[in-house]
């Protein structure tokens, strides 16, 4: 009987603690615009209730309800056109630019202007040059030509520099250069797989840079514009399958191992005006055979181990300019037999405080003097 009232009294407790009251009032906003939302900004209203309670509600902004895009200006093949749409709700009108572009099929000429074919994504940028705005080639970018065709302008400017590195390791087979590039810049083509470089005709090329072509293993031929006047510093060095190589007319120096291990040329022909061939520039030229100074020539200066380890060289003349010839110069040619020097007279050799006066009348005791064992190949050659 007890249990039976302290069950009822649980259970009484139990629903005077679920069951709200009866009489509960329900709140009825009105709810008033403070500010519309627009496409871009959110809105606001505020709720009242007949007693007094207040609400804030944010309204989200929906964005603007663009129209269809309308080519307002047609691109050409030189000049960038413009389209637009509009946003049907606030009449906001958003332009675009549509970037000029060559009709190119079949990469051959533009079938509306007649524009030569160039390769598309390279990229680029500005630059000044001397009192010039030009454009510079900067890196292959999006282009996925094998045989790149790099243009002559962009966005109205001469594509005059090819950056350091724009192409280093590239995965492409051949690159033609137009006419209006004057500098291939620093490592611009290292290690890349190109196998020829072509240049436009009348090439205005000035400069190849150092490193530009390094370690381009596949590289069979360049034929270099004759505008060139430097050729920096290992520019063509450890290209192995180079075959040939004319070093235009202008160029002055020969630098530093600017053809070490072109293990493929076979003969190379000085030009008259170079007066210095630097270190190493011809060094580990395996398979060089043949070395001919122009007639004409002014060289001064053979630096030391320029031609060290050429295998195949056998013979050499070496021009009546000539005052200086480097240690180890021609050490390691094994096969030399005659070194015939054009004024044999006044020469010696140094080493150290040690200066022997020299007779190089005979060409193959020069030779010896310079590649063989017991000789004074490590010795420093100077003409009075
Ligand atoms: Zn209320
Ligand atoms: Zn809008
Ligand atoms: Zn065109």
């Amino acid at each position: 009987m007890l249990n039976r009232i302290l069950m009822g009294v649980v259970i009484a407790l139990l629903i005077v603690a679920i069951v709200p009251p009866l009489a509960t009032h329900v709140h009825q906003f009105e709810w008033e615009l403070v500010t519309p939302a627009t496409c871009l900004t959110d809105g606001f209203e505020t709720g009242r209730c007949k007693c007094g309670a207040k609400r804030e509600h944010v309204i989200t902004s929906t964005g603007h309800w663009f129209d269809n895009w309308i080519v307002t200006t047609a691109a050409t093949c030189q000049q960038d056109g413009e389209e637009s749409r509009t946003c049907t709700k606030c009449g906001y009108t958003q332009t675009r630019t549509i970037v000029a572009k060559h009709n190119f099929e079949n990469k051959s000429n533009c079938t509306v202007c007649g524009t030569e074919y160039f390769s598309q994504g390279i990229d680029f940028k500005t630059a000044v040059y001397g009192q010039y705005t030009i454009a510079v080639v900067t890196s292959i970018g999006q282009c996925t030509d094998i045989d790149v065709v790099i243009p002559a302008v962009w966005k109205n400017l001469p594509v005059v520099i090819i950056d350091e590195h724009a192409f280093d390791d590239a995965n492409i087979t051949s690159v033609t250069i137009p006419q209006t590039v004057q500098i291939i810049g620093d490592h611009a083509f290292q290690y890349s797989s190109i196998t020829t470089v072509k240049f436009a005709p009348n090439s205005q090329l000035t400069k190849i840079g150092s490193y530009a072509f390094s370690a381009c293993r596949q590289l069979v031929s360049i034929d270099i514009p004759q505008s060139v006047k430097t050729i920096g510093s290992a520019a063509f060095d450890y290209c192995i399958s180079l075959q040939q190589i004319t070093i235009p007319s202008g160029v002055s120096v020969i630098n530093t191992h600017t053809f070490t291990y072109c293990e493929g040329l076979q003969t190379i022909t000085i030009p008259a005006k170079v007066w210095m061939i630097a270190d190493n520039a011809f060094s580990s030229c395996t398979g060089l055979k043949s070395v001919i100074f122009e007639s004409g020539s002014q060289l001064k200066s053979i630096e030391q181990t320029a031609f060290h380890a050429c295998w195949s060289l056998q013979q050499i003349t070496l021009p009546k300019t000539l005052t200086h010839i480097g240690p180890m110069a021609f050490s390691v040619c094994e096969a030399l037999t005659s070194v015939t020097f054009e004024d044999p007279t006044g020469w010696s050799a140094t080493y150290y405080s040690e200066t022997i006066s020299l007779d190089l009348s005979n060409p193959t005791q020069n030779a010896a003097y310079l590649a063989g064992i017991d000789s004074y190949a490590n010795y420093t050659w100077n003409k009075k």
